[in-house]
């Protein structure tokens, strides 16, 4: 113990994973005997005594801690440095974010506050702690404290993830409403409105990470446009805003169902093409497509995560490329392609790699137009690889 901080040793390979600018070390890289309570804030050395700074300590997870200074922080100093993080976190948003009520407020470790996500979306914001030390009530309050005086016409609604808080060995919770009455709201992005709902049995939103490439989507898309695992219409939407017919699938009827309510908030409000909401596998739909020879010049493939390990990227790399080869045979010349990947195990050179396969397999030439990742509102943390997932290559198919 140092004071009233307990100290917890870490081993060659830990000690190296934080000087080279990572804040996680692996349970297996702790030094025994481990005396820290689950969630407190230790004080972190290496073998022979050097310090590396103070960390979160979880007693459960397999990422045992978190760095959050490499500096020694007291207890008594730590509400003061997450107020300044959370005060951070809020003024780099207002700068980067343009055209949008809702955004990513507190992205985890590329806000220095590992295990802390906080989105907003319109006047409700919705918040997931992720780890022992955020779901302690001293550092629950301090966070709650800070975002009502960022945020004073805000609601909080706190949406809990079970897995997680399996995994973090604590104990159920529900999803629940923190601040204000609100869980429920319309949230603007790029001029695009949708309908939000933090709580209701059906959960709703938009993804946030992909705000800026929805908005590229829509300089590049044309003509008669299909989004395939559309959601509740993120990308349909706004093609709907330059293309003359969208057709979107997705193999869930409760996202399709939000999707065209989303149409109607938006219908009224400005120009809106023709959009057909289609319940399918995609897989499925872009084979019978292909067999009738149907035809499109703008298609976006935005699946769900394939990879959830590295053991099954090779796998995954086989689903991508049975997509975006369909999709490519099935666009017109000009045509354009939005091809996206939120695996964290598929990398953008694997991704580049696949698309190449697919294009010379297609037998079509394809220029990039633009590569594309996750808006700045979820900036990646050099260092920690863990916070670049997403993939979205925008590219044309030329003559
Ligand atoms: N593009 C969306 C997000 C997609 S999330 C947006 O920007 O909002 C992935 C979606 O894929 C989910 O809605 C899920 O229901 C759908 N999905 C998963 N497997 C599918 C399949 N085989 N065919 C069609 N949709 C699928």
């Amino acid at each position: 113990m140092l004071g009233r901080i307990p100290v917890i040793t870490v081993n060659h390979r830990g000690a190296a994973r934080l000087q080279g600018g990572h804040l996680w070390v692996y349970r297996s890289d702790l030094v025994p005997p481990i005396d820290a309570p689950a969630g407190a804030l230790v004080h972190v050395r290496d073998q022979r005594a050097r310090s590396l700074g103070s960390a979160l300590y979880s007693s459960a997870s397999q990422i045992a801690i978190r760095l959050l200074s490499s500096d020694v922080i007291t207890p008594a100093q730590l509400p003061s440095l997450l107020r300044e993080r959370i005060a951070g976190a809020v003024q780099f948003r207002q700068r980067v974010v343009r055209d949008a009520d809702s955004y990513r407020v507190i992205f985890s470790e590329a806000d220095q506050l590992p295990g802390l996500i906080l989105d907003k979306y319109h006047d409700v914001l919705s918040m997931q702690a992720l780890t022992q030390a955020f779901d302690r009530d001293e550092l629950r309050q301090v966070v709650i404290e800070a975002l009502s005086a960022h945020f004073p016409d805000c609601s909080l609604v706190e949406r809990v993830d079970p897995h997680i808080r399996e995994l973090e060995q604590l104990p159920e919770r529900q999803s629940q409403l923190l601040r204000g009455t609100r869980s429920s709201t319309i949230l603007t992005m790029n001029g695009v409105r949708f309908h939000f709902d933090g709580l209701g049995g059906q959960k709703t939103g938009a993804f946030l990470d992909q705000r800026e490439n929805y908005a590229r989507a829509a300089c590049f898309g044309h003509g008669e446009a299909l989004d395939c695992f559309t959601y509740q219409g993120g990308f349909a939407l706004h093609l709907a805003r330059v293309c003359e017919r969208v057709t979107a699938v997705d193999s869930s009827r409760p996202a399709l169902e939000v999707a065209e309510q989303n149409e109607q908030l938006n219908r009224s409000a400005h120009r809106c093409g023709e959009i057909e909401w289609i319940e399918a596998n995609a897989f499925d739909l872009l084979k019978d497509y292909a067999g009738t020879g149907h035809q499109f010049d703008t298609i976006v493939l935005d699946p769900p995560a394939f990879a959830k390990t590295k053991r099954v990227v090779p796998t995954a790399l086989r689903g991508y490329k049975e997509l975006n080869l369909r999709a490519l045979k099935m666009l017109r010349p000009g045509g354009v392609l939005v091809t996206c990947s939120c695996s964290f195990h598929v990398s953008e050179a694997d991704l580049m790699e696949m698309l190449g396969s697919a294009a010379s397999d297609a037998g079509r030439r394809v220029r990039i137009l633009q590569k594309c990742c996750q808006s700045q509102d979820h900036p990646v943390l050099l260092n920690v690889p863990e916070t670049s997932y997403l993939k979205c290559v925008m590219a044309d198919v030329i003559y």
